[in-house]
């Protein structure tokens, strides 16, 4: 029997930027990371920093009709018309809380204009700092709130629900321990899907979990099918991948092949401007062709690569690459998931008792593509309106006892890694039917063997609807039908018996 404890307040899982700001918002709270606070988080590698109409010249409506644009016909208008609103505020929060934004000398923002923005709008710290700079102010004020706790070390494992189906608490693994925690309100901010991916720019931990947790509890899950790749992770055999920021294109570098070939040209007119989609097929199809892919700052930073990128500059000189002088070998890596579960603006899944901020979430505003820099905002924005919804409730509203469950299974590392490989192979910039096929019926057989584990269960939602979307938009595209359709959102329940009897019945 595992140990029980209750808690009065939201149970927040994950501390990346949406479960921190969640805590924050909501006073009182327990928040779960499986690892050290700061690590193990998509938020604290951002490099670019976040996007607002902070600029005089510049206003919300602006920054919700560029991210309506990326968006591919299928952002909520409601939804981002509220993130771009409260942008600003949100960005002003964290300064307060201390987070060292870049400033001029008269204490503006220095903004930054990255691509698909029609204005200077990216606030950000020390270059490519701005994810490490805002969490480590954001973690020293969640330090010093005595009325929130933080246990590192603590995985879910499995949402504790009533038998009306209400989420009343988690099952945690805590220091190898099973623990019942019981709460009214259980906030998932377990972030993206990237670790699902053997190429992936987020950290391994981010593994499409909470996706998988709330999927098995019957809780809706929008858009599964849409992630985002960035064109230029470093392929220097590091898993995972250290990314080479947009803004390195923005500054002129160009997109070569092994020949010196410029090659961006064959693909789209605004060359290596060219959105983040187009940028990754085309990387992918000179790599696939047998070309390679290079990006060459050597001209256009050269010698300022030190001091105007430093994280970039690091990770090449860990290879042995010095960017000064030598070409970038790119690879497009899994950066961002726009799907996730389905909540309304005040971050409430479909199931009572359950919430959803961040990365992991689907509130429609990323719709089929997101727009850089727009997800930092968004884990803030609707990280402190979801965690104010679930302290609301959490004193408000009460369930019953839970159903009381075994853990759900995890996949074994090799298992996992070869999971990892084929999503790579067949659900990645391009798909088509055959290869999709082919990656469900591998799933299938990883089901079989190990039953119903979160993070199977995620992959298996991205491809179940990416091959039901016959259509290419957005993040998604498919080979075998390269126009687009009817701009239609996903919206998909599992059934959470058949898929805990799937495994029991083969
Ligand atoms: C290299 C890189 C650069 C980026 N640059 C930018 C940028 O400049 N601007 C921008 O807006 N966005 C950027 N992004 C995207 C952005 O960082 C993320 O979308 C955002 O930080 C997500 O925040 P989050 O809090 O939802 O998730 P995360 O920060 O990923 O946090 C998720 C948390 O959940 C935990 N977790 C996972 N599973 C479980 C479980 N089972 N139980 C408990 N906890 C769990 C994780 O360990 C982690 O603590 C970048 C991403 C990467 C990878």
């Amino acid at each position: 029997m595992p140990k029980t404890l209750t808690f009065d307040g939201p149970v927040i899982l994950g501390a990346g930027l949406a479960g921190l700001t969640a805590a924050l918002a909501a006073k009182t709270a327990l928040v779960l990371s499986p690892t050290p606070l700061a690590t193990g988080c998509s938020s604290a590698w951002a490099q670019g920093g976040l996007a607002a109409a902070l600029a005089g010249d510049d206003t919300p409506s602006l920054h919700a009709a560029d991210t309506i644009a990326a968006g591919a016909g299928l952002c909520d208008g409601e939804a981002v018309a509220l993130l771009t609103r409260e942008g600003p505020a949100a960005v002003r929060a964290l300064a307060a809380l201390g987070a060292p934004f870049d400033r001029k000398a008269d204490g503006d923002f220095v903004l930054s204009l990255e691509a698909a923005h029609s204005k200077a709008r990216v606030a950000r710290v020390g270059g490519d700092g701005a994810g490490a700079a805002i969490m480590a102010a954001v973690i020293t004020t969640v330090r010093a709130t005595p009325t929130i706790e933080i246990r590192e070390n603590a995985r879910a494992r499995r949402l504790l629900q009533d038998e009306t189906g209400r989420v009343v608490g988690v099952l945690a693994e805590i220091d190898g321990e099973l623990v019942e925690i019981h709460s009214h309100a259980v906030v998932l901010a377990t972030g993206g899907v990237g670790g699902l991916y053997a190429v992936t720019t987020t950290p391994t931990q981010v593994r499409g979990e909470g996706l998988g947790l709330a999927a098995l509890a019957g809780a809706e899950i929008a858009d599964p099918e849409f992630v985002q790749f960035h064109p230029t992770a470093i392929d220097i055999g590091r898993d995972p991948a250290p990314l080479a920021t947009e803004a390195l294109r923005g500054e002129g570098s160009i997109l070569r092949n092994t020949d010196g070939r410029a090659f961006m040209a064959d693909y789209h007119p605004a060359k290596e401007l060219a959105p983040r989609d187009v940028v990754a097929r085309a990387i992918h199809a000179e790599r696939a062709a047998g070309r390679g892919a290079f990006l060459d700052a050597t001209t256009a930073v050269g010698g300022h690569f030190p001091r105007e990128f430093p994280a970039v500059f690091e990770a090449c000189q860990s290879a042995g690459i010095d960017p000064r002088r030598e070409m970038i070998p790119v690879v497009p890596a899994v950066h961002y998931h726009m799907g996730g579960v389905a909540t309304d603006l005040d971050g409430r899944a479909s199931l009572p008792g359950l919430y959803a901020a961040g990365e992991c979430a689907s509130t429609g505003v990323q719709g089929a593509n997101r727009l850089a820099s727009n997800s930092l905002l968004e884990a803030a924005v609707f990280g402190a309106r979801a965690g104010r919804a679930a302290a609301a409730a959490a004193e408000g509203e009460t369930g019953d006892e839970p159903v009381s469950l075994a853990p759900l299974p995890d996949l074994p590392n090799e298992a996992f890694q070869a999971l990892r490989k084929a999503m790579s192979r067949d659900a990645g910039v391009i798909r088509d039917a055959t290869g999709l096929a082919r990656l469900l019926e591998e799933i299938a057989a990883l089901e079989a063997a190990h039953g119903p584990c979160p993070s199977l269960v995620a992959a298996r939602l991205i491809v179940d609807a990416a091959l039901a979307r016959q259509e290419s938009r957005g993040g998604h595209y498919r080979a075998d039908f390269p126009e687009k359709a009817a701009p239609v959102r996903t919206f998909v329940t599992l059934d959470p018996v058949q898929a805990g009897l799937r495994h029991a019945a083969e």
